[in-house]
């Protein structure tokens, strides 16, 4: 079985999807952290990350990989792990960057679909429903308010030790959702068979609990 949750940054895409796959045993793969580790990479060598020209021969020197240890996710970045280094709001601007170049998109494909091919997972990113799994049996597009993913986010970050400004996170919150559904090449947006899910007045467990639910139907 394959479950997609795509939407728009801060959504809670992320926590949900690792805890719906806790309790389905799925595996859970954040796409995201895949377009971060190339972000990162981009602003390591000093390349600009809109760039296809600076961007594209980088790949060639790339290469990701994902590991599950324990139900967590670590992406390594040519042997590093750089799983908390691809945390930061500098990296998340170059990822939604780099995400909008056709050949990075293309760069990351069959890593997503493989894994799917493999396992039973829940796979959260941007285009998972519209282009990773057109096939997944159940597509959630998770969404809420600006303001209210951005609160999220600041406190996802402050968990970490991370303090931003509530201004900064809703700029970059706004930011990221335009140039995620504006971009030409695998825009965000809702699936044909997709269930648009605004969690804006639901709780996690809520939220959670709900698409479980949908899940369990669809596998009836
Ligand atoms: O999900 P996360 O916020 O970690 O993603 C970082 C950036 O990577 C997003 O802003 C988006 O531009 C890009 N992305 C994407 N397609 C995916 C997952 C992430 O374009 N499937």
């Amino acid at each position: 079985m394959k479950i997609a949750i795509d939407g728009p940054a801060g959504a809670g895409k992320s926590a949900t999807a690792k805890a719906i796959a806790k309790e389905m045993n799925f595996i859970y793969v954040d796409t995201g952290a895949l377009y971060r580790g190339i972000g990162l990479y981009a602003i390591r060598k000093g390349k600009n990350p809109a760039s296809i020209e600076e961007v594209v021969p980088l790949l060639a020197e790339i290469k990701i990989e994902m590991r599950h240890e324990e139900g967590e996710q670590h992406i390594f970045l040519n042997g590093e792990d750089v799983s908390d280094k691809i945390r930061t709001e500098s990296v998340s601007a170059a990822a939604s960057a780099v995400s909008a170049i056709p050949a990075v998109r293309d760069f990351l494909f069959d890593m997503q679909r493989d894994i799917a091919e493999k396992n039973d997972v829940v796979m959260d990113g941007r285009d998972i429903g519209t282009v990773v799994l057109p096939d997944a049996q159940l597509k959630i597009f998770l969404t809420a308010k600006p303001e209210v993913r951005a609160e999220r986010r600041m406190k996802q970050l402050a968990e970490k030790g991370i303090e931003t400004p509530f201004d900064d996170v809703l700029v970059d919150v706004i930011q990221r959702d335009y140039n995620d559904t504006n971009r030409d090449f695998r825009p965000l947006r809702l699936a044909d068979d997709g269930i648009l899910f605004d969690n804006s007045e639901l709780n996690f467990e809520e939220t959670v609990e709900k698409i479980i639910s949908l899940a369990k139907e669809r596998m009836a």
